[in-house]
């Protein structure tokens, strides 16, 4: 039996394990995903750990990702971004990240091209981060909006060495979301508890616009239910999370995991 694990504080909510768990099952693979509550103070021993154990990968959460850097080697794109959501012990302790992959999946899994696209992206956290560097190495140009716009700024800047980036703040939001032809929400405005928040609302909006929502708790989303009513094509955040996760699998195991099975997993959890 290989065991494997997601690490995080909170982490009993995590869906991961219902994920992982599914997709083994699937393949008949003898291996186990737990939860640990792991908190920064004590991520460099967990991890070795893990190691000594014989695990076969890890994920990281809140609020270890960043943190991670200083303790494995980190995969070009992880250091890019500054984070590193997924641990593998094959070749020694390195870690990558897979949450732009999974937002980058999820969009052209919803028939969305990429490339050429003037994509606006509200947020410029840990999931922001991951996503600029993904989608501008991808040919798209990002406009970066956050509530604190020096985040914005310093993403911006750091993204400007793989592609397209500049920053803003919220001021003029409805003129940036009428001259784009994405909009990705990769803040925490609208999850749970406050599911009746958004940054932007149906007016701000044009029809032929995607509107994507990270936030995937609740699946839908006030952000996406304003964007059905302003008739523009929506995209939950379920899928990037599926997407991330399956990646992950990849890394560790070398096989392609069932993606409708782990998919079904998270949405039965959800809903
Ligand atoms: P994070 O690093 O803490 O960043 C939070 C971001 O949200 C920052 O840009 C912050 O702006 C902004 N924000 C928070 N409250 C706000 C408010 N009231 N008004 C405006 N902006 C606000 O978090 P994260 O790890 O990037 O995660 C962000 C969200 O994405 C979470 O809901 C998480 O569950 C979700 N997520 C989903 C997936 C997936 O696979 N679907 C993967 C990762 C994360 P400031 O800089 O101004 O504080």
């Amino acid at each position: 039996m290989k065991l494997f694990g997601v690490l995080g504080d909170p982490v009993s909510h995590s869906l991961s394990p219902a994920m992982h768990n599914a997709a083994f099952r699937a393949l008949g693979m003898d291996c186990e995903y737990h939860a640990f509550r792991v908190g920064p103070e004590s991520l460099h021993d967990a991890i070795y750990g893990a190691h000594a154990l014989g695990f076969g990968g890890l994920n990281l959460t809140i609020p270890l990702k960043e943190k991670a850097l200083e303790i494995v080697k980190p995969a070009e794109l992880a250091k890019q971004i500054g984070a590193v959501n997924t641990v593998d012990f094959k070749k020694g302790i390195v870690g990558y990240n897979t949450d732009g992959l999974g937002a980058k999946m999820a969009l052209e899994g919803g028939g969305v091209k990429i490339r050429g696209k003037n994509v606006l992206l509200l947020g410029a956290g840990g999931a922001a981060r991951a996503i600029a560097f993904q989608l501008a190495s991808d040919g798209a140009s990002i406009t970066i909006a956050n509530r604190t716009p020096g985040r914005a700024i310093a993403l911006a800047k750091d993204v400007g060495r793989v592609g397209k980036a500049r920053a803003s703040g919220f001021g003029d939001l409805k003129n940036l979301v009428q001259n784009s032809d994405i909009l990705i929400n990769s803040t925490a405005v609208g999850m749970s508890p406050k599911i009746s928040e958004t940054i932007v609302t149906s007016d701000m909006m044009h029809s032929s616009l995607v509107v994507f929502d990270i936030v995937y708790n609740p699946i839908n989303t006030m952000l996406l239910s304003e964007a059905k009513k302003a008739g523009a094509k929506t995209i939950d955040g379920v899928m990037m999370l599926v997407y991330q996760g399956a990646e992950a699998f990849k890394i560790w195991t070398g096989k392609t995991p069932p993606v409708d099975v782990m998919e079904k997993a998270v949405r039965e959890r959800l809903e």
